[in-house]
């Protein structure tokens, strides 16, 4: 429900995206009020190809700062802006370039897979970046007896490799917040609510994605519970999905799988920021050139793979 106040902020922002011919891309993480104010919502990879393909030269992005570093990337030309340059995902910082380097030395041969969550350094050292909503396709192109380093998600990783029947090298990062999940937790809730599917992204810790129904991305599990004759679902991703399924679904029900399933970075873009940020074109995200380009390779590898 937005609050009178939030109404004023949203015909603000409304009005300035219209003077500075903006576009304004959120991700299904975002705050609700952020989300319905969007020209665009999507996952990482949706939102990837709608700034690639938008025809405005302002796009402002509300997601964390991964997300505005790959709409720079693949934008080069247009004004790419954060409304909170602070909004970070620490799964993709625990990586560097120096630990895919070191991989790299020794492992001459391998293709290095990298998640799309990580910053542009670390994509310009990979080879091939996806979103999980493509992983499956982009490892399915790559050649069967291909060694494959997975950066930086050990449970995505190892979710593909089981689901792939691949050997896959992984790093040892994860998710705090989908790491939320208590599995006790969880069957109690299976035994509260018999009927309710369970959802889950494949960010979760294996045992959590055993328990599930149905593992995928956030786009996965949107089109799932829309096509799903079930009624109810426990939901394993971040709490700002429900607003989609909600909207999307109506008449069916969603238990979330935890109370602590919140992304505070995705959380931290308000309406405030927003308007601020359209105001002023501030904060505007560049990445290098030397950099840029070669990452600009491997995530326009990775939308000929998936596309
Ligand atoms: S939900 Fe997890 S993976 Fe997504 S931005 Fe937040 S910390 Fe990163």
């Amino acid at each position: 429900m937005i609050s009178p106040r939030d109404e004023l902020l949203t015909q603000d922002i409304l009005r300035l995206k219209k003077e500075k011919s903006a576009y304004i891309i959120a991700h299904y993480y975002q705050r609700e009020e952020v989300q319905a104010l969007a020209d665009f919502v999507g996952d990482s990879y949706a939102m990837a190809i709608a700034a690639k393909e938008s025809p405005y030269d302002v796009i402002l992005v509300a997601g964390v700062d991964f997300m505005a570093e790959t709409a720079a990337i693949l934008c080069p030309g247009k004004i790419v802006l954060t409304p909170e340059p602070a909004a970070t995902c620490p799964m993709a910082n625990t990586i560097t370039v120096n630990d895919v380097l070191a991989y790299k030395k020794k492992h001459p041969e391998s293709i290095v897979v990298c998640y799309v969550n990580t910053p542009a350094e670390i994509k310009a050292v990979s080879d091939v970046c996806c979103t999980s909503s493509n992983a499956v396709k982009i490892i399915n192109r790559l050649p069967e007896n291909a060694g494959i380093f997975f950066i930086p998600d050990q449970y995505l990783g190892s979710y593909l490799a089981k689901k792939l029947g691949r050997s896959i090298d992984l790093f040892s990062a994860s998710c705090p917040t989908h790491a939320n999940i208590e599995k006790e937790h969880l069957l109690r809730l299976k035994e509260q609510f018999p009927h309710a599917q369970v959802l889950v992204h494949p960010e979760c810790h294996p045992e959590i994605v055993d328990l599930a129904d149905y593992a995928g991305s956030t786009k996965g599990i949107l089109d799932y519970a829309t096509q799903s004759e079930g009624k109810s679902f426990i939901i394993g991703t971040e709490c700002g999905i429900l607003y989609s399924l909600q909207k999307n679904n109506p008449d069916k029900t969603f238990i979330l799988a935890s109370e602590e399933l919140i992304c505070p970075n995705m959380k931290s873009i308000t309406l405030d920021k927003v308007r601020y940020s359209l105001e002023k074109l501030e904060t505007r995200v560049t990445v290098p050139e030397e950099i840029r380009a070669k990452a600009a390779l491997a995530l326009e590898r990775m939308i000929e793979y998936a596309s």
